[in-house]
């Protein structure tokens, strides 16, 4: 996932990345966690090309993961497809300089810096994953959840248990309105 900066000239650099997830301790981390599975390979395109006097690289990444949902708990799988574009900038450049072309550019582009003659995009790819991987995940819209007494899964059915019922200060009325 480096690439020699000198590498990029006139022509933009293509770069394929296909790597397991132990690679990215911020993924395997999650995985650790239990946040999600990854299932296969994270998988990156991205193409860097020289810009001015920085560097813009513009990729997409994909991974195939394992989600648990949080209100009935049944694992489900999904896609991570996500793009994205970073100006990266030497270290040494002037900060005004990128502060004031990030005013003038869309929020989704990224500004990082790198310093010597490699950059390593190792660090994008996985932010660009984890950002993707949902807080509260559901396994779809209509999630009926598991019911709160006995743990049943009510996208299977209904169970058992009866409906609870509160009493109101209606029902208290009605019940006054019919005894008299
Ligand atoms: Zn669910
Ligand atoms: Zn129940």
């Amino acid at each position: 996932m480096k690439i020699r900066v000198d590498h990029i000239k006139d022509k933009p650099y293509l770069l394929h990345v296909e790597e397991p997830v132990e690679v990215f301790p911020v993924l395997a981390g999650m995985r650790a966690d239990g946040v999600c599975d990854f299932c296969g390979a994270v998988t990156a395109e991205i193409t860097v090309e020289r810009e001015f006097d920085h560097l813009r690289a513009s990729g997409r990444v994909q991974a195939n993961i394992e989600l648990t949902c949080s209100r009935c708990l049944a694992e489900y799988p999904a896609a991570i497809d996500s793009t994205f574009r970073i100006i990266l900038r030497r270290e040494s450049a002037r900060h005004s300089d990128i502060e004031e072309e990030l005013e003038l550019c869309d929020d989704d582009l990224i500004a990082t810096v790198f310093s010597g003659d490699e950059i390593d995009l190792s660090r994008e790819i996985e932010e660009q994953v984890a950002m993707e991987v949902p807080m509260k995940p559901l396994c779809g819209d209509g999630c009926r959840g598991l019911c709160p007494s006995c743990g049943a899964d009510l996208n299977q059915g209904a169970c058992d248990c009866p409906d609870e019922i509160i009493p109101t200060a209606f029902s208290a009325l009605r019940n006054f309105k019919t005894f008299r």
